[in-house]
């Protein structure tokens, strides 16, 4: 490959700043893919930062990424030059075990490769995200793109998309079933479309009212401010499935006394810190807390495949790399509508 080139972090401290640094040519059953758009999810910003201990630098974070094919491996079946591919947080696993097999491929027993600051399993060098300009994948972990929908609005659904689609798939979210949504952001906002469009009835909770109007907007039938209590009350024990996707550190048994009998309280958001919660919220209505991450590879694809079919895409704002520093800033500030995408056209 010629060398590549993106925005990268040195340390935890650092702002992100351009950075050059060499790809593999593709293997028999790989692709090389140009970067077009690449999302920028709040784990980059947690990863960047190291909020989560596991950071490795230098790093060029970036896991939503949508590129044209411009070269193939001799095997590759799925692809041709010129084509479309998306790549979402995960790039290798050991292909091998129990849920490998299933096509759980982030449930690998051996561990899934993550598309960056990860140990490649190949060349065994470090791996680099998608605020680049190309990356080489394994077709196995590259995903085809409706032909119907807006490429820069398609890239959060490889992180955004697929870690809400598919709790909500699990935990059977449809007609009859009251579901919550915690936090309108990146992963919130896709969430809600989901519910939506699974013909839940949909309650939006927010810490900032002035995005009700967007939430009724994208899906939601109620939307309720989570620090009034007379609001959360009103809700007490009426809810099948909640989905929480906050970023940041919050009060679980807001909502654990808001679900029914034998209610579920899913958690995506990773906050850096631990959580605690009163376990009589638990016992008195046997409910359940569970965690959700990702995808496979099938039901990733199939996600795409629902989206195409039923037309639902990602609220971008575009924006070129130079404002990714920015763009964490107004991340961290609630300020997107509801998630930055980088168009790698502004990478020279
Ligand atoms: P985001 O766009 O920043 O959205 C997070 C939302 O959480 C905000 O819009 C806000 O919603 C709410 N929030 C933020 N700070 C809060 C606080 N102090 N108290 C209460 N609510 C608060 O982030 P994202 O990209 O959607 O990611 C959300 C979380 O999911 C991150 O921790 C990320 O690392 C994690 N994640 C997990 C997976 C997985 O596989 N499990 C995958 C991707 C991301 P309101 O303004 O509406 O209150
Ligand atoms: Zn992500
Ligand atoms: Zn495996």
């Amino acid at each position: 490959m010629p060398s590549s080139k993106g925005y990268a972090v040195l340390d935890a401290q650092s702002p992100l700043a351009p950075f050059t640094f060499a790809r593999r040519d593709p293997g028999p059953t790989e692709i090389a893919v140009e970067i077009l758009y690449c999302g920028v999810c709040h784990s980059d910003l947690h990863m960047a930062r190291n909020e989560w201990g596991q950071s490795i630098y230098p790093m060029v974070p970036g896991h939503e990424i949508v590129g044209r094919v411009i070269a193939t491996g001799s095997a590759v079946t799925k692809f041709k030059v010129g084509g479309i591919a998306a790549i979402g947080v995960i790039v290798d696993s050991c292909r091998q075990c129990a849920p490998c097999d299933r096509g759980e491929e982030h449930f690998c027993e051996k561990g899934a490769t993550l598309t960056y600051a990860a140990t490649d399993r190949v060349d065994g060098s470090i791996t680099m995200g998608g605020y680049s300009n190309n990356y080489v994948v394994d077709e196995r972990f590259a995903h085809r793109v409706p032909e119907n929908l807006n490429l820069a609005a398609v890239a959060p659904l490889l992180c955004a998309g697929i870690t809400t689609y598919s709790p909500l798939r699990h935990w059977k979210v449809g007609p009859g079933k009251k579901v919550g949504i915690v936090g309108l952001g990146g992963l919130g906002h896709m969430a809600l479309k989901f519910a939506h469009s699974f013909g839940a009835h949909v309650v939006q909770f927010t810490t900032n009212l002035r995005k009700k109007e967007d939430a009724i907007k994208l899906g939601a039938d109620e939307v309720v401010l989570s620090s009034d209590p007379e609001a959360m009350k009103a809700h007490a024990n009426s809810f099948d499935f909640i989905l929480d996707t906050v970023s940041a550190k919050h009060p679980f048994d807001d909502y654990l006394s808001l679900l029914k009998q034998d209610g579920t309280l899913t958690l995506v958001g990773l906050p850096e810190e631990p959580p605690s919660f009163s376990v009589f919220n638990l016992i008195t209505r046997r409910a359940s807390i569970a965690g959700s991450m990702i995808g496979g590879m099938p039901e990733t694809q199939e996600m795409l495949d629902y989206c195409g079919q039923h037309n639902i895409v990602s609220e971008v704002e575009v924006i070129p790399i130079q404002k990714v520093n920015e763009a964490f800033e107004r991340l961290l500030k609630q300020d997107v509508k509801y998630r930055f995408v980088i168009d790698m056209s502004s990478l020279k």
